[in-house]
Formats: structure tokens, sequence, C-alpha cells
């Protein structure tokens, strides 16, 4: 467990996601997660929709644009799935037995309206945040409603009244500062009264500044609204954040891949990011930056087993444990396009050329490796863009000229090693190529990712598997 510092009241913000309320079972286990967190610290409840529910409502959204028949049946099971979790885990005698009941049926109703609506104005994205916001909404009020039949005393809060974000329909931003000033206005009033313990608000959604339209953070976006509650609070409380999970925490390598694997147990937040960038999807991408920068540690805790001395921690700090490599990762697929001239030389800016060119179509850049040359520049992309990469250069003024040769190989991997002090220690590359070389693994190209945390290599798909498991026995084990 992170020691904090004692001269602020601790406050841990605690995200459940939607494995952890999946039905009675699980819903029990997370109120006594709860109540045994509350006997040492005030906790702030961040919690998704029930499991598979946000697909539902997406489903739904999108058969409402179609005018399915399907609809109907959609929100009646949404309705039930609900409702039979209220039955199982709320005595029916009890005012919060009533008051569940009521607000899922008004719940439903404003869903069926919504429903109807979609079929008459043109689909827009701000509906479809919409509709799926309901899923928190339930979940979170139920959750709620459960705390206090149990006398646990707490409130519903439902995050559009505190998280501003951007505009971006679906995949929006949150606003930091905007949001942290209206945390601190709305909530923090309630917090520092000392007879409240905690408080439920709802993950994933929150709103845009002027016209209060209700945006979504993306999916498994309830992670980045407990983040950006702790980084707000931070200032007042020695905060963290906890969030609940159906796995452990983070691994050094990708189960599906490496033969070994173990867990981290301590990482800083630029690793975890690189991490992340690499495919390693535990987490949202965004709560970690988020939690970096407002310095709150975090912990990724496996929800099944919560007295579990294995979690993950992570903070802003490099915990230097000796090990220097922390993880080995991988993204299978990719495709890597080499531009190749003899007047690249002569030619400046030929670099700049080609990344606009591909930025401006939205093209993700995953890699870049030059030659000192300077005759060719070989970059990854991500596989499904692969066409149309070929398509814009093949077709540009520049590049489509015959002294340009453009090849596209879409049969590649990249392997990293992840740490941060790669690339200051001696001996790291050299010990790669040694160990791929030595396995017969051909590198088709190396990189250094945007940061100095890691060390790549291109390697040709087929030998993804092979190269991972002998990098983690090289490297880690
Ligand atoms: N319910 C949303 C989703 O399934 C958000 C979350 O789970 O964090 O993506
Ligand atoms: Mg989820």
């Amino acid at each position: 467990m992170i020691e904090l510092v004692p001269d602020k009241e601790e406050l841990i913000v605690m995200k459940f996601g939607g494995s952890c309320l999946q039905n009675a079972n699980s819903f029990e286990q997370t109120i006594e997660i709860i109540k045994n967190y509350l006997t040492k610290s005030k906790l702030i409840i961040v919690s998704s929709a029930m499991k598979g529910i946000t697909d539902k409502l997406i489903d739904f959204y999108k058969k409402s644009c179609t005018e399915s028949s399907e609809c109907e049946q959609i929100v009646t099971e949404i309705y039930n799935i609900h409702r039979k979790l209220i039955n199982q885990i709320i005595v029916s005698k009890k005012d919060e037995f009533t008051e569940s009941i009521e607000f899922l049926r008004k719940n439903i109703e404003e869903l069926t309206q919504l429903g109807k609506l979609v079929r008459l104005i043109r689909p827009s994205l701000h509906i479809q945040d919409l509709i799926i916001s309901y899923g928190e909404k339930l979940s979170t009020y139920i959750l709620t409603q459960y705390l206090n039949s149990k006398n646990i005393t707490t409130k519903f809060i439902s995050s559009h009244e505190i998280i501003i974000t951007d505009d971006n329909f679906g995949n929006a931003l949150p606003l930091l500062e905007d949001s942290k000033l209206i945390i601190n206005e709305k909530l923090v009033p309630f917090i520092e009264n000392g007879s409240n313990r905690t408080v439920c608000i709802t993950g994933f959604y929150g709103a845009t500044k002027k016209d209060k339209k209700i945006t979504t953070l993306g999916r498994g976006g309830s992670d980045l609204t407990a983040a950006v509650l702790a980084y707000s609070l931070q200032h007042l409380f020695n905060c963290k954040v906890v969030y609940w999970k159906d796995v452990k925490g983070l691994l050094d390598a990708d189960p599906k891949i490496a033969k070994k694997t173990s867990l981290l147990r301590n990482i800083s937040y630029i690793e975890a990011k690189e991490l992340a960038f690499f495919g390693t999807k535990v987490l949202h991408p965004l709560c970690l930056d988020v939690c970096e920068k407002g310095n709150v540690p975090s912990e990724i805790r496996y929800f099944n087993d919560p007295e579990s001395k294995e979690y993950t921690t992570i903070t802003k700090e490099i915990v230097r444990d000796g090990k220097i490599i922390k993880a080995i990762t991988s993204i299978y697929k990719l495709s890597m396009v080499t531009v190749e001239s003899d007047t690249m030389v002569p030619l400046p800016g030929t670099a700049s050329k080609i990344f606009s060119l591909l930025g401006d179509n939205n093209v993700n850049i995953v890699f870049i490796s030059q030659s000192s040359s300077e005759n060719n520049i070989t970059f990854g992309i991500d596989f499904e863009d692969s066409m149309k990469v070929s398509f814009l250069l093949r077709n540009s003024e520049l590049f489509g000229k015959k002294w340009f040769r453009i090849k596209i190989n879409n049969d590649i991997s990249l392997v990293a090693i992840i740490g941060a002090g790669v690339l200051h220690t001696p001996g790291i590359a050299g010990k790669v190529f040694m160990t791929l070389g030595n396995n017969n693994i051909n590198v088709l190209a190396i990189a250094q990712g945007s940061s100095e945390l890691n060390f790549t290599a291109i390697i040709e798909r087929q030998n993804c598997k092979k190269a991972i498991n002998i990098l983690y026995d090289a490297f880690i084990s």
C-alpha cells in the first residue's frame, strides 16, 4: 500500500468497472470492499455501467437509427437486468427499493422516447452519447441505493454536473481546469463535511462547457472520470485512485503471447504509458496522463481477491529496483512503408512532406526510422491504414513521381523492450540484436519511440511470438 504524507486527510477514489457490476454477487462483493475501505478513509466511488449494458445501449442507438423492430426488445432487456438486480440486492420493504424501481422506470421511459426521437431527427453522435450515458446512470443510482439500504450513507451524483469536456462526442476530452473548478465548488463542500464519508459518481460521461450536452469519454472512460476527480482534489486531500479490475494488475508481457509473465508491482506513469502505447489495455490511456499531471498515485487491484498482496502500484517517481527492463511488449499487426529515392539527399523537407500528407489524412505513425544515407525513410503504420497510405503516396504530386519507390510490407510486427533508462544503458541494443540473431530472427528496422523508454525492433510477423519469448528470457526472467 502506498504511504501517503500525513498532513492532509486521505481520500480514495475507487473505480468499479463493469466486471465488478455484473450481478447480485458482484454487487455484494463491491459493497464489502467499500465497507472495508471506509474504515480507513473517505471514498469517492466511481462506477461503470453494468457489464454488457454499454454495448446494448450502443446497439439500441444503432437500431433506432434504422428503425429496427428490435429496439423495444433491447430496452426491455436493459430494464429486466436492472430490475432483477434491484429485486435481489435491496430488501423490498425499504424506501430504497421503491425509489430504485421508480428511477429505473422513469429512465427506461426516457430511453424509449430518445429511441423514437432518433428515428425522427438525423442521427447524431450527441444523441448517441446521451443514450449510452444511461448505463452508468442506472448502475450508479442502484449502487447508491443499495449502499443506503445497508446503512452506508451516500449520495448519487451524475457526472455531467461536475466533469466538463470538449465537444468531441464519443471520445470527449475532459477539460481539467474547468472540471477542477466545478468539482471544488460542488463536490468539496459535501465531502469536507465530517459526517459524509462517501459519494457515488457516475463514470464515463461529462458535459460540454457551454451548452451542457452530455458527452462520453471513450470506451472504458470511467477510469478517466476517477482520474479527473483525484486530480481535482489532490490539493485538498491525499488522493489515491484504486481501479478494481478483473486482472491483478499490469503484467510485464502479454499473456496471450508470452509463455511466462509476471505482475509489475511498481511502475511509473511514464513507463505505464509506454505499455499502453504498445497495446496493454488495462486502463484508459488518458487516465495515466491525468494522474501523472496531478501526482496522484494509483493502484490496479484484482476485484475477485481484494485482500491480495499482488497488485500494481503506479507512481510518478520511477522506482529503481535494479531492473532496467520492466516489460516486453509487441504490436502484432503492423505495416511498414519505405519511401526510397536517390533524390532525397538534395531535397530537404521530404520527411516533413510525407508526414504532413499522412497526418492531414488521419494516418497514425507508429514508428519512424531513417537510414543515415538519407535515401530512404521507413515508418510503421496501423495495418488497417495500409491501403489508404499506398493510395495517398502513389497519387501524390511528389511521391507519385517515378523517382520515388514506395514499398509496403504488410507482414511485420513490432517488439519493444520497455523501461526508464533503456536508452542510456550501454549494451541493450547489442543484446537485443544478439538474442534475436542467435535465434535466426532478422531485424528489419529498429526505432526509438517518441520517448527514451523503449527500444523497438521491427521483425517479420511470423517471428513475433518467438521473439517475445526469447527477449523475455534474455531480459526479464
Ligand atoms: N461503460 C463504459 C464502457 O463499457 C465505460 C466504462 O466501462 O468505463 O466502455
Ligand atoms: Mg466497461
